[in-house]
């Protein structure tokens, strides 16, 4: 609004001043040649004015006065009010016949009315003067329209600048309502709600946003509530059969050795129930833990570690363990991650194996990176299993695991700490033949400082 009153007021400035110079221009026009003809008068008196005022025609002006030095009006046009043998007391007047030229532009009732004079000089004085006054209802006219073109445009732009702002501030806040209600929704839990608005504004790119947001909100979740509940279903197992075995030896009356077997099988269920409490501690520190220490590893050292621990259970389960190591497979990774990665899927390879079976590891060295592959030849995993084996809880054959004492948790750490240390994992397996992980981490050259150092 400010800039269209703005706009109004400078172009009828504009305008005014245009014409008001035009009508200068004009006016000197026609004084001057009359000056010069009353200057080469020898005298000025009311019969040469008239005489010169006839020879040069018509001059296209309201009123001409031509009054001599003391003011008198030798000669005035003015057909009503003419003041020809009175003194004129006007400011035009009394300023040229000081001798200066003036002139003085109005425009008033869409008319423009102008007045100028310029003195008559004889040898540096002036003897008299000459007046002009002039009224132009046409000029006048043209910039009244003008002025009210201007003014309806600025209305009409006003107007619909004005409809316009209300409506685009109405569907704003119907969109931004639609938005809140849903952020005020999310607050109190609930993320089926949607936000669907068209378009592809910034409030529509929030919306989309702010829907992922939800779903993501909504998955975590989902996600959080099924762990909770797989869980507790998992620790109730355990639990349940050692109340069952505590009761048995409360009410029942038993003799001494079958009360050793109730209470190793006690021990034996507490053992699992310590193990998966622990695996579940793992799991929440590698998904929380934010910055690992990462250090040179040596993967040859950390596979023969691993080696070291499971040849009892390998021996026991009667399973060979063998290994084949490339030179110089050096990552740069947390070293207990790496250890927890080989043993899990080792030990795995040794669990799920048939007796005289054998697991073999084998280390790669690529040009930018490592390979870590654990081949077994034990019971492998069927196609439809092998899209959730590393998943939380989940075991193929559950009877299978938990008396091979697994928890279904090891592959989902394994997961996390390979992606932790900026690796991947692939897995392929055939039924009845075995199965085959690999673990692939980016290599790490040790310069030969380093190794001296070591
Ligand atoms: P668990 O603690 O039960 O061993 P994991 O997460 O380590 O849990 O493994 C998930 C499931 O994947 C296991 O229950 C098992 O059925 C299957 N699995 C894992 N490794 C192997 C393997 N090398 N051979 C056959 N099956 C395997």
């Amino acid at each position: 609004m400010l800039i269209l009153v703005f706009v109004n007021i400078y172009s009828a400035t504009q305008t005014r001043n245009l014409m008001f110079q035009t009508k200068y221009a004009a006016a000197m026009d026609k004084l001057q040649p009359l000056v010069s003809s009353f200057e080469t008068l020898d005298n000025l008196t009311a019969e040469s004015a008239s005489q010169v005022i006839a020879v040069l025609g018509d001059l296209h002006v309201g009123r001409v006065v031509v009054t001599d030095a003391s003011g008198l009006a030798l000669y005035d046009s003015g057909t009503t009010e003419s003041e020809q043998g009175k003194y004129v007391l006007s400011e035009e007047i009394h300023q040229a016949l000081c001798g200066n030229d003036t002139f003085y532009c109005v425009y008033e009732n869409a008319t423009l009315r102008s007045r100028a004079s310029m003195p008559v000089m004889a040898y540096n004085e002036p003897i008299g003067c000459v007046f002009i006054a002039d009224s132009d209802a046409e000029q006048g006219q043209i910039i009244a329209n003008l002025e009210r073109n201007i003014l309806q445009a600025s209305m009409i732009l006003e107007l619909a600048i004005i409809l316009l702002s209300v409506l685009f501030s109405y569907i704003g806040s119907i969109r931004m309502r639609k938005i809140l209600l849903s952020v005020r929704m999310a607050r109190e839990g609930e993320y089926s709600q949607k936000i669907r608005l068209h378009g592809g504004d910034e409030l529509s790119k929030l919306a989309v946003e702010f829907n992922k947001l939800t779903e993501r909100l909504q998955a975590s979740e989902d996600a959080q509530k099924q762990f909770v509940s797989d869980a507790s279903h998992e620790l109730k197992t355990p639990l349940a059969s050692i109340k069952l075995l505590s009761d048995s030896i409360l009410q029942n009356e038993m003799d001494a050795s079958t009360m050793r077997e109730f209470v190793t099988d006690i021990g034996t269920e507490a053992d699992r129930l310590t193990r998966m409490t622990q695996k579940l501690l793992t799991l929440n520190h590698t998904e929380t833990a934010e910055n690992v220490e990462h250090e040179v590893v040596d993967l040859d050292d950390v596979v023969s570690r691993v080696f070291r621990m499971l040849v009892p259970l390998a021996a026991d389960r009667e399973i060979e363990l063998t290994g084949s190591f490339a030179h110089d497979c050096t990552v740069l990774s947390a070293e207990d991650d790496i250890y927890q990665i080989v043993f899990n899927l080792v030990e795995n390879g040794i669990k799920y194996n048939h007796s005289q079976g054998s697991v073999h590891v084998t280390l790669l060295r690529g040009d930018d990176d490592v390979m870590i592959v654990i081949e077994d030849t034990g019971s492998g995993i069927p196609k439809d299993a092998l899209g959730h084996i590393f998943e939380r809880f989940y075991r193929v054959d559950k009877a299978r695991s938990r008396q091979a004492g697994g928890s279904g948790l090891g592959l989902s750490i394994v997961k996390e700490l390979v992606s932790r240390n900026l690796g991947t994992i692939h897995v392929s397996s055939t039924e009845d033949v075995g199965t085959r992980f690999t673990v692939t981490f980016p290599f790490f050259a040790i310069s030969e400082e380093q190794e001296h150092e070591e």
